[in-house]
């Protein structure tokens, strides 16, 4: 294999440091891990299996075809999205993964084909995905073989009152549904409190280095590190421009690096004249316009940079996400299939 010009830099330890963090503030509850979109971007299979040698027993993707690729993996796994027609035979043969059934039409799916156990959603007023409080009422999963009722919150970055309504709503389907255990609560949730944490909590962004709730600052540390190597080293002279539609002029004689990152490995244009690496602690400005597969670096600071050597992106989350208007979900997300995916440990 050739190695990539950029790589991922994943901090196994921080990865670990954070469900064990969350796991501790989910009290009593089970602590698992959302891990859909290829573990958000770092790769489901690094994240499942350190996660699962820590002790994480419950993981959670969108789809089957998620599901499968950690099928030789020991984990459990719910697939948020339920299950489809052309997913039955695989859900049905699928030992590790059951459906998380979302509406009327995939219980009755699952009850058909005479699908085993299963999670299943409840609405309790994001009006996403799920069954509504009143179909649980009326009996429409009574008989199913129910692993975990859920449910998911809209507003749990924020102290809004449909948190506790949701809550509340959630709460009064105890005991009525035969599921062996209730989940409500994603990385922010954990941290509303204790009747929040229900028996098993779903945290993501959170194990990531995401930081959304006060609570978490300070036990949540960065996992995602981008590198990316110089490409060409050039010295701009005073009055010339750099990159596309000549946004950055030279003001004085200026050494620049171009970088193996773009818009195209999702360090998108509002990254221009905004971002920067670090060498150590060496600041180096993104200068003129992000391209789709280079940017250009300010190197006054780490003057001796030359061709092959590797700069660090600034990158941590909730700073990167104040920074640049992207979500913190979208700034790990969207890291593209050209890094090189390297776990620390
Ligand atoms: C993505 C997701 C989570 C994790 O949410 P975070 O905000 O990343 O912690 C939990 N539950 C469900 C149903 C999800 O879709």
């Amino acid at each position: 294999m050739i190695p990539a010009p950029l790589r991922l830099r994943l901090d196994g330890a921080a990865l670990v440091a954070n469900w064990r963090a969350l796991a501790r503030m989910s009290g009593d509850a089970a602590c698992g891990a959302a891990i859909k979109a290829d573990g958000y971007g770092l790769g489901a299979r690094g994240v499942a299996t350190r996660l699962a040698d820590a002790g994480c027993r419950d993981f959670f993707v969108a789809t089957w075809a998620e599901a499968m690729a950690l099928a030789d993996l020991d984990v459990s796994v719910s697939v948020l999205h339920g299950v489809r027609e052309a997913d039955l035979p695989v859900a049905l043969a699928a030992g590790h993964a059951r459906p998380v059934l979302n509406s009327a039409a995939q219980v009755q799916r699952w009850r058909d084909a005479g699908g085993g156990r299963c999670d299943v959603m409840v609405d309790t007023g994001m009006n996403r995905l799920g069954l509504s409080p009143q179909d649980v009422a009326d009996g429409l999963i009574d008989g199913l073989n129910i692993d975990t009722l859920m449910s998911h919150l809209a507003s749990a970055d924020e102290a809004v009152p449909l948190n506790r309504e949701q809550r509340d709503a959630f709460a009064a389907l105890r005991g009525r549904s035969g599921a062996r255990r209730m989940s409500l609560a994603n990385s922010a949730g954990i941290a509303l409190g204790g009747d929040y944490h229900f028996d098993l909590t779903r945290p993501g962004i959170a194990l990531y280095g995401g930081v959304q709730a006060a609570a978490h600052t300070g036990c949540i540390r960065q996992v995602v590190m981008p590198q990316a190597q110089i490409l060409q080293r050039r010295l701009v002279p005073t009055g010339q421009v750099v990159g596309y539609n000549a946004t950055w002029r030279a003001t004085v004689d200026t050494p620049v690096a171009i970088v193996n990152l773009g818009y195209a490995d999702g360090y998108l244009r509002c990254f221009s004249g905004r971002g920067c690496a670090f060498v150590g602690d060496r600041r180096l400005p993104v200068i003129g316009r992000v391209s789709m597969d280079m940017i250009a670096l300010d190197l006054c600071a780490a003057p001796e940079l030359d061709e092959g050597d590797w700069v660090s992106i600034d990158y941590a989350l909730p700073e990167t996400a104040a920074l640049s208007g992207l979500s913190q979900y979208e700034l790990i997300t969207g890291l593209g299939g050209r890094f090189d995916r390297i776990w620390a440990d």
